[in-house]
């Protein structure tokens, strides 16, 4: 198996289970200089089909690039529905701001600008009810802190997705010292200690297609 191949059965599912969807066309050219780091098209998918079974009214996300899997994700909320989305860069999150708009999505949806591990705090303080999704996809150095937030902020019965856990598989080196591979297994080691707390019900998915071998991570708090 390779990428090619990968790639080939990306658009087979997606060219029958993915209707063209010329908002997140035209949100992919509109992201065009940017990287290309965002979810696949069947993985965003994935979190909106997530995103409904969990029935959920609030989503936070951490990482939102141009904002793609915010439409998503977005799209699978209620009217009275919330999403707020933290990003780093002013640039990507102005080209977000413009791609939510182009969905009709602006209501539904706050960008914040910031250190995602900076702006959490103030999201805890404004918010009135926990989130039922949590979908962390930033720098995964910081994912432990990102997990510890979702953690804090998600309801019981609640999800959080954390994307990019298997780096092509060098999330099994221990000696790595790539800080996205060390973030990511002081991720996992954490939630295996909420597992043996039984706080959370986990599950890792290993990925592969258009965008390679990857994976994600899935939590259910209980
Ligand atoms: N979720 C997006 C999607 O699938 O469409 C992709 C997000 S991309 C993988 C990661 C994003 O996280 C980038 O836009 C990057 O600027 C942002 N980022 C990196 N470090 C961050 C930080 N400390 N706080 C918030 N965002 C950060």
């Amino acid at each position: 198996m390779d990428t090619a191949r990968w790639t080939e059965v990306d658009r087979y599912f997606a060219d029958r289970l993915r209707p063209r969807d010329r908002v997140l066309t035209e949100s992919v050219e509109a992201g065009s200089d940017l990287p290309q780091i965002q979810v696949s098209d069947l993985l965003g998918g994935l979190l909106g089909v997530l995103a409904r079974t969990v029935s959920a009214r609030r989503v936070l996300e951490v990482g939102t690039l141009f904002g793609y899997s915010t439409i998503h994700l977005a799209r699978a909320l209620p009217v009275d529905g919330a999403l707020i989305t933290l990003e780093y860069s002013p640039e990507h999150a102005r080209i977000a701001r413009e791609n939510i708009e182009r969905a009709g999505l602006q209501d539904l949806v706050e960008v914040r600008v910031g250190s995602a591990l900076e702006t959490l705090p103030g999201v805890a303080a404004d918010i009135d009810a926990p989130f039922d999704l949590v979908f962390i996809d930033a720098d995964k150095q910081n994912n432990p802190g990102y997990l510890d937030w979702a953690l804090r902020l998600t309801r019981p019965g609640g999800l959080i997705v954390v994307d990019n856990v298997v780096r092509g598989g060098a999330v099994t080196d221990p000696q790595s010292d790539r800080p996205d591979v060390r973030g990511t297994r002081a991720m996992v080691d954490a939630l295996a200690t909420l597992v043996a707390e039984q706080r959370v019900d986990a599950t890792a998915l290993q990925t592969v297609g258009s965008k390679g071998y990857d994976g994600i991570v899935l939590a259910y708090v209980r």
